[in-house]
């Protein structure tokens, strides 16, 4: 095989990950393709300072690149490219440019999911969710059923799956619970899962970078496509019509297809008719407001889960009171546990009660179902890792690694004490979260911040900006 440019491409891409980002930056900025053959490879670049130091220090990385592509590869050089500003994009490759984008590429393969197909990003699908942990009630019997009959079966049970109801009711849940368990048992088959929301912003930028027909090419690689909240495909025509294209291939070619939504198929009446039917082709389950037995094991599952003992007369009280949401109830239990980690206060019904008016409980209509606040509440600790390595511009590993640089301090302490108090993790689950520390470690972290929060206006400043933008 004779080294291409693309081949060169490839390469650059490795030589990225594997540089200290400071030399590869400073070293590598722009490479042509002199001359190949399939033992040889001549480089272009820009200078012969250039030239010198990537033929010297760098050497051994570049050629193992180079090999890991194109196995023959026996001879590298590197010459003066003259014309290297003056040739085409195409010809020449901006190293800046490629470290940038693998830099992100890995930033979202970190925090939003896994590259299952080259150029498919399944966003990462939480242990949490598994489908024996999962609480059975009426209202989810059906749901429940057909997601195991699929994960034992995909493809040859109901296809597509259908999962329609409101919001906080456990769909994701149901979907994810899919997805693991096929992950787990049949580890061959290529399980994505994505949101409708994900699958336009892939699909727009695919238009943009005129790789339709790639994306197409990548989905009809997937054994199991889960799609989430379809229902944001509302209006979307043209990806609408590029889902119905990959529905259809998945479809013909026996690949399981599970969705959700927030209402039956022949409801969404902004999906385009033939999309609706075809949502229709297998089977549609709903899931509807748990009863109050169910939402008493609920309640009781998610307090095992967080090992935190729950008096069984508050716990009685949660479920009388909290009616309509899971997610709700998820969310008063979090206020519960935080309230005593921090303060001590017991889990009684007359505390419960007065959180319980303070924070207004409201039964859910249709149009908060979209609306931040609900979500707010539901952001992940990915969520606002990210969203700290955003503000800080610092890089996601910086902010998790154990590195003691003074840079990455203040960030990794906001990061962490945003975690203990306001998503209520413990001190031993963000040690985890933060390249395993002691959890004695992360405690002594909050409370520097929580010190320096005392005189320093700037960082509490910071700190509501990250707050504002997650909603917490
Ligand atoms: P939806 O996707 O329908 O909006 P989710 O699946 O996100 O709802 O559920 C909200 C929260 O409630 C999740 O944390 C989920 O684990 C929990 N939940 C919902 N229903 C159940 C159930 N039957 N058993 C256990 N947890 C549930
Ligand atoms: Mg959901």
């Amino acid at each position: 095989m004779i080294f291409t440019f693309a081949h060169l491409e490839k390469s650059v891409e490795i030589m990225s990950k594997n540089i200290r980002k400071q030399d590869f930056l400073t070293y590598f900025k722009r490479f042509s393709l002199m001359a190949s053959s399939e033992t040889s490879v001549t480089i272009g670049v820009i200078s012969s300072f250039h030239q010198d130091n990537l033929s010297k220090k760098f050497y051994d990385e570049i050629k193992s690149a180079i090999v890991t592509i194109v196995p023959t590869i026996e001879v590298i050089d590197f010459v003066v490219d003259d014309t290297i500003e003056m040739r085409a994009i195409d010809e020449v490759i901006d190293c800046r440019d490629t470290q940038k984008t693998t830099e992100k590429k890995t930033k979202n393969e970190a925090i939003n999911g896994v590259e299952i197909v080259e150029g498919v990003n399944s966003r990462l699908v939480s242990e949490r969710y598994q489908l024996d942990n999962f609480i059975v009630g009426p209202n989810t019997q059906l749901a429940h059923a057909a997601c195991d009959a699929v994960a034992r079966r995909p493809g040859s049970s109901y296809n597509p799956l259908y999962i329609y109801g409101n919001v906080g009711l456990g769909k994701t849940h149901l979907l994810q619970g899919v997805a693991n368990t096929i992950r787990s048992k049949q580890k061959d088959l290529r399980v994505v899962y994505t949101t409708a929301d994900k699958f336009l912003t892939d699909y727009v930028s695919s238009i943009k970078w005129r790789s339709v027909d790639k994306l197409r090419e990548r989905y009809r690689q997937i054994d199991v496509l889960v799609l989430d909240d379809v229902q944001f495909l509302a209006g979307k025509k043209q990806t609408q019509e590029e889902l119905y294209n990959i529905f259809n291939i998945l479809y013909e070619a026996g690949k399981q297809i599970i969705l959700s939504g927030d209402r039956p198929p022949r409801e969404l009446t902004e999906l385009e008719a033939r999309l609706q039917s075809r949502f229709e082709w297998g089977i549609t389950v709903d899931v509807s407001e748990p009863d109050y037995e169910t939402r008493l094991a609920i309640i009781g599952e998610k307090a095992r889960a967080r090992e935190f003992l729950l008096p069984q007369n508050v716990a009685e009280f949660i479920a009388e009171n909290v009616t309509t949401n899971v997610r709700e109830i998820e969310w008063i239990l979090n206020q519960i546990i935080a309230e005593y980690d921090l303060r001590g206060t017991p889990p009684t019904i007359e505390n419960v009660a007065m959180r319980l008016s303070k924070l207004s409980i409201r039964s859910l209509t249709p149009s908060m179902t979209t609306s931040k606040s609900i979500r707010s509440t539901h952001c992940s600790y990915e969520d606002l890792i990210q969203a700290v390595s955003g503000h800080f511009g610092i890089e996601i590993r910086a902010l998790l690694s154990e590195d003691r640089k003074k840079e990455n301090m203040i960030p990794r302490q906001v990061a962490m004490y945003l975690l203990k108090n306001k998503l209520h993790y413990t001190y031993e689950r963000i040690g985890n979260i933060f390249s395993g520390r002691n959890h004695t470690a992360v405690m002594y972290s909050v409370k520097k911040l929580e010190e320096v929060m005392k005189k320093n206006q700037q960082v509490v400043y910071e700190l509501n900006v990250i707050r504002d933008k997650l909603g917490i």
